[in-house]
């Protein structure tokens, strides 16, 4: 564990200096960008030591892993969920989750509200957008969002902060611009704050393309081992 944590102290320093290189560059401040740790299927001891560098956000995607991990991680770092969530799973993140950014559907939408109203809270959340248009990926279609911003809008325990996506594998940047197109021109309309989009190999032109908010797994922690 010890060589481990070394070489994610060490990736860590370097996805940061990148990650102020790229704010810098597309004319804002390196803390105006959200460094976020991917945990799945890491180690929680890995996870600690992503910590230990001054990791502030972690995002997780499956609800179970998350369950079976959250005890072993140090406290006081705030988490996302990031993942496809099912309905009937959403009752066992509210209340510990900062941020929802998968919401892609007005059921889903709906049992988030029905779950915080009895919490007596508000339930922050981005809403996902499928922006490549892949039959395989989940989120909202571009011109399906405004209907789903209307329609959450309308719910008092749910906020929209911002938009999500998970763009198609490309080799150039056309779908993180389509993206960022589409995050200002909705942001006209319905105040928002948070652009979260870029993963270990895109996230300086995720940057450059206006993402505040990139999800890094593993260019922090290593190659994923499932299973
Ligand atoms: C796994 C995952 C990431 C991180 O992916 P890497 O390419 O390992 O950085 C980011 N966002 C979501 C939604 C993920 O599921």
């Amino acid at each position: 564990m010890d060589n481990k944590c070394e070489a994610v102290r060490e990736n860590y320093a370097r996805i940061s200096a990148q990650i102020a290189e790229a704010a810098v560059k597309s004319g804002r401040q390196p803390e105006d960008i959200t460094f976020m740790a991917v945990t799945k299927t890491v180690a929680p001891e890995l996870v600690n030591c992503a910590i230990d560098c001054g990791i502030s956000l972690l995002g997780e995607n499956r609800v179970q892993e998350y369950q079976s991990k959250r005890d072993a991680y140090r406290p006081g770092v705030p988490v996302d969920f990031i993942g496809t969530l099912q309905t009937n799973k959403v009752k066992y993140l509210i209340g510990n989750m900062r941020l929802i950014h998968s919401v892609d559907r007005l059921p889903l939408a709906a049992e988030i509200e029905r779950i915080a109203a009895k919490h007596d809270m508000v339930q922050d959340i981005l809403l996902e957008v499928n922006i490549g248009r892949e039959e395989s990926k989940s989120g909202v279609l571009p011109e399906a969002l405004p209907e789903l911003l209307a329609q959450t809008a309308a719910l008092g325990h749910v906020r929209v902060c911002g938009l999500m996506t998970i763009p198609p594998p490309a080799k150039d940047t056309s779908f993180l611009q389509a993206m960022q197109e589409l995050y200002l021109k909705t942001a006209e309309t319905t105040p928002m704050h948070i652009l979260s989009m870029g993963m270990s190999d895109d996230y300086c032109e995720a940057i450059a393309c206006g993402s505040n908010l990139v999800r890094i797994g593993s260019a922090l922690f290593g190659a994923r081992v499932y299973r």
